[in-house]
C-alpha cells in the first residue's frame, strides 16, 4: 500500500459497511456518513450466494453468519392453479458445495458494522450527505458542514436516497409486501427451499428461510407477497381479511403464517427500482458501489451480494496502486462486465415473475419450464442465481 488516504464513504449500508472494514483494516482513514441517528437494518431476509459469501469469507465473518443463517439448496417455484413446477434451481447441479444462504438482513448488517468500527473507521450518523462536488472533491452535509480534503468520496447511498438523481433509472411497477416470522416447526414447507407460488406473473408468494438474527432466537422465514406498488394503498385501505383470501386461495399452506398478520403494519412494503448509472465513476475521485451504481429487483437475489463484490474489488483496486485514478479504472475492469450481465438478467426475468403480461408467464410455463430441464439448462439457471456467471470470483482472486 501507498501512503494512507482520506476516504469519505456516504451511506453505511452493506456494500459501504464491507468497504469501509476492507480499506480501514488496509491501513486508510475512512468516515462513514449515514441519515439514521443509529444505522438500522432495514428489509427483509436475503439470500446471500456464493460470491457475497466469499468476500464475507475473507472479511472473517463467514464462519458466524453461516451458523446463522438456513442454508437453501433449491429455489422451488408452481403455478397455480395447475401446480406445474415452473422454476426449479438446484445449486448442486451448479457445484456440489456450492448454496445460497437465507439470512436476515440484521445479521450482515451487524457483522458488517462491528468489522468497521473495529477497524477504527469514524461514523458520522444523523447526517445525510445532500451534496457532492465531484471537482474537488467534497461533500456537503444536511446540518450546513461540508467534509473537504478526501483523497476518494465513495458513494454507496443504495438505490433510493435523495442523492439519486431523478431522470436515473425506473420505478419498477412490481414491489413486494413482506414479513419475517417464526419458522414453523413441522410445518409445511421445505427449510433448504425458496418456495414461491404464482398465478400468472400478476399473483407471487415466497417463503424464504431466513435464519436466525443470533443463537439465542427462533429459526425464521420472510414471506413475500407481491403487489404493483400503486395498489398498495387500496391494499391497506381495504380489510387485511379480503388479502388474506387471496393469499390463502394462491397458497392454502400458508394459512398458519397468514395468521400472524393482524394489522396492515404487520407487512413492510418494498418497491423495486431498476438503474445502471452511466457514471460509476465520476471525475478522477469520486465512485459508486452497491446499488448507488446499479440497481434491480431481487428477482434473481444478487443486490447484496454485489455490492460486496464491489466493495471486495475496489479495496482491492487501491491496493494495488497509489494512484487513486488508475486504482478506480483497475475496480472498472473487475466489476462493469458481470455488473452489466446481471443488470441484463435480472431486467429480463423481472416481468417473467411479476408483471401483468399473459404471454410472459405463459411463455415461461409450457416453454421455459420444459426447456429448463434440459442439459445444460439447470446448470447454467444455477451457475446464474449463484451469482457465478462472468466467473466473477476468480476475477477478483476470491475462493
Ligand atoms: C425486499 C427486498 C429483498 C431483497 N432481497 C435480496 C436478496 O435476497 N439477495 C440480495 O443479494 N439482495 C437483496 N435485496 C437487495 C439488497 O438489499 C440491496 O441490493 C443491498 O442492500 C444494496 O446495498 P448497498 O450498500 O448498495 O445499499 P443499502 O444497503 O441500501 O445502503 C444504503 C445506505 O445509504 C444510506 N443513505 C442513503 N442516502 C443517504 C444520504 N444522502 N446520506 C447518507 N446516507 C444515505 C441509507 O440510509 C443506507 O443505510 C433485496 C432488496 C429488497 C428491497
Amino acid at each position: 500500500m501507498g501512503k494512507p488516504l482520506n476516504i469519505a464513504i456516504t451511506g453505511a449500508g452493506i456494500g459501504g459497511l464491507a468497504l469501509a472494514a476492507l480499506l480501514a483494516r488496509a491501513g486508510h482513514k475512512i468516515k462513514i456518513f449515514d441519515q439514521f441517528e443509529t444505522p438500522e437494518p432495514i428489509g427483509s431476509g436475503l439470500m446471500l450466494q456464493q460470491t457475497g459469501l466469499a468476500v464475507l469469507q475473507e472479511l472473517g465473518l463467514r464462519q458466524e453468519i453461516d451458523a446463522l443463517g438456513t442454508r437453501i439448496e433449491r429455489l422451488w417455484g408452481l403455478t397455480t392453479p395447475s401446480m406445474r413446477p415452473v422454476l426449479d434451481v438446484r445449486y448442486a447441479k451448479w457445484q456440489s458445495e456450492v448454496y445460497g444462504l437465507g439470512v436476515q438482513r440484521g445479521l450482515i448488517f451487524e457483522a458488517l458494522y462491528r468489522a468497521a468500527s473495529d477497524a477504527g473507521v469514524e461514523f458520522v450518523l444523523g447526517t445525510p450527505v445532500v451534496d457532492f462536488d465531484p471537482s474537488v472533491p467534497d461533500l456537503a452535509l444536511g446540518n450546513g458542514e461540508r467534509v473537504t480534503g478526501q483523497d476518494l468520496v465513495v458513494l454507496a447511498h443504495g438505490a433510493r436516497s435523495n442523492l439519486t438523481p431523478p431522470d436515473q433509472g425506473v420505478d419498477l411497477p412490481y414491489g413486494a409486501l413482506w414479513a419475517t416470522l417464526p419458522w414453523p416447526q413441522d410445518g409445511p414447507f421445505d427449510a433448504a427451499a425458496l418456495e414461491q407460488r404464482y398465478f400468472n406473473a400478476k399473483q407471487m408468494a415466497g417463503v424464504m428461510p431466513s435464519g436466525r438474527l443470533d443463537s439465542k432466537s427462533p429459526d425464521t422465514l420472510t414471506y413475500f407477497w407481491s403487489i404493483r406498488a400503486e395498489l398498495e394503498a387500496d391494499w391497506r385501505a381495504s380489510p387485511l381479511e379480503d388479502w388474506k383470501r387471496d393469499a390463502k386461495a394462491l397458497w392454502p399452506e400458508t394459512e398458519g403464517l397468514l395468521a400472524h398478520f393482524k394489522h396492515h403494519d404487520d407487512l413492510s412494503f418494498a418497491r423495486y427500482r431498476h438503474h445502471t448509472s452511466k457514471h460509476p465513476v465520476i471525475g478522477r475521485q469520486v465512485v459508486r458501489v452497491g446499488d448507488a451504481w446499479h440497481a434491480a429487483s431481487p428477482q434473481l437475489g444478487q443486490g447484496a451480494n454485489m455490492a460486496l463484490l464491489d466493495a471486495w474489488a475496489l479495496a482491492q483496486a487501491i491496493s494495488q496502486t497509489s494512484d487513486i485514478s488508475d486504482a478506480l479504472k483497475t475496480y472498472l475492469k473487475l466489476r462493469r462486465g458481470h455488473v452489466r450481465l446481471y443488470q441484463i438478467m435480472t431486467w429480463m426475468f423481472t416481468p417473467v415473475y411479476q408483471g401483468d403480461s399473459q404471454v410472459l408467464p405463459w411463455l415461461r410455463d409450457w416453454l421455459a419450464a420444459p426447456f429448463s430441464k434440459l442439459w445444460p439448462a439447470p446448470q447454467l439457471l444455477a451457475a446464474m442465481v449463484s451469482g457465478a456467471i462472468g466467473s466473477p470470483l476468480k476475477r477478483l482472486g476470491l475462493r
